[in-house]
């Protein structure tokens, strides 16, 4: 085992707790061979902190950071994303000297560890905005100096979207032109939204795809899921996209028989 690189995430409440709990049983799943941390505030119940203790190799107490910024929370439909900020805070574990940053809405479909072998600020294009990154998946390497300027960068400019990637966007900005092995392949952080826009793409390349990340307002935890038929609905029951749906089977596949019983 590599002991000085690891896989971050961040959980603020017990809800995405469970995502990250799925997102590290897949990791262990695939054998990685580096750490396993997440971050946690203090609204983390006890009973998950201990789930998480099982799961994970360290897991960190930090304070909650929030954008506090609504105008831009607004505009992204997203007003529960200003504690996002809360993510800068993996800057800080200075015991790794390389880290991968990932969501705990994002899931790893094989092992990825050939991540490491990129740079600080790796990460893949937003669907949304190519030139910008998405921040659900990112090669980082601790440094106490980045999160100073991060929070100095923070104070002074803001966010353009009151959460976490617009901030690393601009911090980062020479990302969309200088440095193309910066550029994580799209199948690193898949969003399920994408698979609407261009269908033909994904399915002449979604085969390929390493990380899902369920990306957006509908969570995988806000589904339906019948275990004896082992489907994904939705909750008023419009139908569940078809590209999506093998993607949110697989989480709750694992989220059943391995997250569940950690919880009773
Ligand atoms: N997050 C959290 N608590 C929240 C909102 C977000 O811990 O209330 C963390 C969690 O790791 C989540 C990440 O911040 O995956 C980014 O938020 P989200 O995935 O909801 O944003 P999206 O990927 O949909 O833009
Ligand atoms: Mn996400």
């Amino acid at each position: 085992p590599v002991t000085d690189q690891a896989f971050v995430t961040l959980a603020t409440n017990d809800v995405y707790c469970h995502g990250a709990l799925v997102l590290g049983q897949s990791l262990r799943n695939y054998r990685t061979s580096r750490r396993l941390a997440i971050l946690i505030t203090p609204q983390v119940s006890r009973a998950m902190r201990a789930a998480l203790r099982t799961i994970f190799d360290s897991v960190v107490d930090v304070k909650e950071i929030d954008s506090n910024d609504l105008m831009h929370l607004t505009l992204l439909k997203r007003l529960e994303l200003g504690v996002t900020f809360t993510k800068l805070h993996c800057w800080t574990l200075t015991q790794y000297s390389k880290c991968v940053f990932m969501d705990a809405d994002t899931l790893v479909l094989c092992n990825v560890d050939e991540l490491f072998e990129r740079e600080e600020f790796s990460a893949a294009p937003d669907p949304g905005w190519p030139d910008c990154f998405n921040s659900g998946v990112f090669v980082f390497q601790p440094s106490l100096k980045t999160f100073k300027h991060l929070l100095q960068f923070a104070n002074e400019h803001g966010s353009f979207d009151g959460g976490d990637q617009g901030l690393l966007n601009s911090f980062f900005s020479s990302w969309a032109t200088k440095d193309i092995n910066k550029h994580l392949p799209f199948i690193y952080n898949l969003s399920s939204s994408t698979v609407y826009t261009y269908a033909p793409a994904f399915q002449h390349f979604g085969k390929d795809t390493k990380v899902i990340h369920f990306l957006g307002p509908a969570k995988p935890w806000n589904y339906k899921y019948n275990p004896q038929t082992r489907t994904v609905t939705q909750n008023d029951s419009t139908p569940v996209s078809e590209n999506q749906l093998p993607f949110l089977e697989l989480w709750w596949i694992i989220y059943r028989s391995s997250i569940l019983p950690l919880l009773e």
